[in-house]
């Protein structure tokens, strides 16, 4: 008689993330060094088999770009990480990037099964270890080319969404022109998300690739000034153009004395800091001020950039200040555990009602009110009301307003036959296609701001379609 074969044994699923180092809370507010420190290869390994490599896997739907999730992480539980990064870069061209930065609990790790009864897998954090592997080990391969097709693509804008389509273009034989106003690529993820996030050198080394592709870049390029967009699809000989310049207009509440010196707009703030290098001022050109007791208005991502910013530049209490409860704050969980952690103080339902300042012009105070939350407005969040008689004032030398931004009207309003929308941003039909022929748009500046991610869809997107419509 044959023996009944013996079921085997399934390993316990790990229900808990494997945790990733990252500085000390007390150490990291000294430097602008990264704060997360990475997985090792052994604790990357030990995450990636937490992957149950479901034959539907969910967690792909939730990427815009459609990274092979499951693919990617069994080559990192096989040890082939540089193979694992070659799968994701199949269809992302900026996976160190997004590892750091996507929104992950929102998009793919919100998907994964393990998330409906234990933690997800740490989708972005593996993603970015194969993106660091292969980068630190210099066994960076270059993607295979299509033969070149004799059409040129300008593309107006270095973010992620003109980065994006650049990348996926040139594979496709184009020769590609990205056009930037900046002295360095990158958009936001240069001048916005600060070094202890998105370490600058990486977002050099994700471009310096596409330029090994064969990109090419102009700098200080105002499109829309020093060249419009007719000049490019007529004499200089471009196809078709594709739009990115995302929405770096910073927008300010009209309040008085927001004029007084000592309040910045996040926007200015944050670039001053972070492409102008103005934290190593004297060594690079540009100053800043360095508040003592910094006031921080609003609470998304770019709040939570600008306080810990601050924190960094030797204030001695900075004060997030938010109009409605902990609750609706917009900016990711992590952040706002990061800021906290380093001591960034959260004054909820408070609403700012003015400035005032010194002899010398510069600010001193700001006035506010408390609010309570009411009914539910449009967002379907509840309204933020006013509390009457319940006025106070916080003593403040440095105010920041990380309040949203708005589309820039330079290249728009210089560009005959693009259609807005009542906020600036361009109208597209499908697959980005504006209402101007050989135009294409995509990102902040066709949404609003979003995600680094959604940029990068929408770039790819449109670089699909622009492929399309030139080759029949
Ligand atoms: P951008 O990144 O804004 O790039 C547009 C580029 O076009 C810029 O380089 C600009 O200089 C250039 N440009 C503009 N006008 C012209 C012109 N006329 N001629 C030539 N060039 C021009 N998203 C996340 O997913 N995760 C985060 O953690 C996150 N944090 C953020 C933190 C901050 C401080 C900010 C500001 C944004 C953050 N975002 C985050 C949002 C995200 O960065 C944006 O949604 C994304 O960068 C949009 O990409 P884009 O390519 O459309 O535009
Ligand atoms: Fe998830 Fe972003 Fe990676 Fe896509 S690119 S798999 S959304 S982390």
């Amino acid at each position: 008689m044959t023996e009944p074969k013996k079921k085997k044994k399934k390993k316990p699923i790990q229900k808990t993330r494997t945790p990733m180092p990252e500085q000390e809370a007390s150490v990291r507010v000294g430097n602008f060094d990264e704060v997360p420190l990475g997985y090792t290869p052994e604790q990357a390994k030990q995450e990636a088999a937490r992957c149950s490599q479901c034959k539907k896997p969910l967690c792909v739907t939730g990427c815009p770009v459609e990274v092979d999730i499951p693919g990617f992480l069994k080559l990192i539980c096989e040890g082939d990480f540089a193979g694992a990064a070659r799968r994701i870069k199949s269809t992302n061209a900026l996976p160190a990037v997004c590892g750091r930065v996507c929104p992950q609990e929102d998009q793919c790790e919100s998907k994964c099964i393990l998330a409906k009864k234990f933690e997800s897998v740490a989708i972005g954090r593996l993603e970015r270890f194969a993106a660091d592997y292969e980068r630190n080990n210099n066994v960076v391969e270059l993607a295979e080319k299509a033969p070149p097709n004799g059409k040129r693509v300008a593309i107006v804008g270095s973010g992620p969404a003109g980065l994006t389509a650049a990348g996926d273009l040139v594979l496709l034989g184009y020769d590609v022109t990205v056009f930037e106003v900046f002295h360095k690529p990158g958009g936001v993820l240069m001048y916005g998300i600060p070094e202890f996030r998105l370490p600058k050198e990486i977002v050099e080394a994700e471009v310096d690739y596409l330029i090994r592709l064969g990109v090419k870049l102009e700098l200080n390029v105002v499109v829309g000034k020093s060249v419009t967009i007719d000049e490019l699809l007529g004499e200089r000989g471009y196809s078709a153009v594709f739009v990115g310049v995302g929405a770096g207009l910073p927008v300010f509440l009209g309040l008085p004395g927001e004029d007084l010196g000592g309040v910045y707009s996040a926007s200015e703030y944050l670039t001053r800091s972070n492409l102008m290098k103005a934290y190593l001022f004297p060594a690079y050109d540009t100053p800043i001020v360095r508040g003592r007791g910094v006031t921080v208005i609003g609470g998304g991502n770019v709040a939570m950039d600008s306080a810990r910013t601050a924190l960094r530049l030797g204030a001695k209490t900075v004060t997030i200040v938010y109009r409605r409860s902990r609750e609706e704050l917009p900016a990711r969980a992590e952040e706002i555990d990061h800021a906290e952690h380093e001591g960034v103080v959260f004054r909820m339902l408070t609403a700012p009602l003015a400035f005032e300042g010194n002899e010398q012009g510069m600010v001193q105070k700001m006035k506010c009110l408390s609010m309570e939350l009411g009914e539910p407005d449009d967002s379907g969040r509840r309204r933020p009301v006013p509390i009457e008689g319940s006025e106070f004032d916080i003593d403040t030398d440095l105010v920041i307003l990380a309040v949203g931004s708005g589309a820039n009207p330079l290249l728009t309003k210089s560009t005959p036959g693009l259609t807005l929308n009542k906020w600036g941003y361009i109208k597209t039909l499908e697959h980005g296609r504006t209402d101007k022929a050989g135009v294409w748009a995509g990102g902040d500046i066709v949404t609003g701001s979003a995600t680094v991610i959604d940029a990068m869809g929408a770039g790819k997107e449109a670089a699909a379609d622009i492929h399309r419509s030139l080759m029949g």
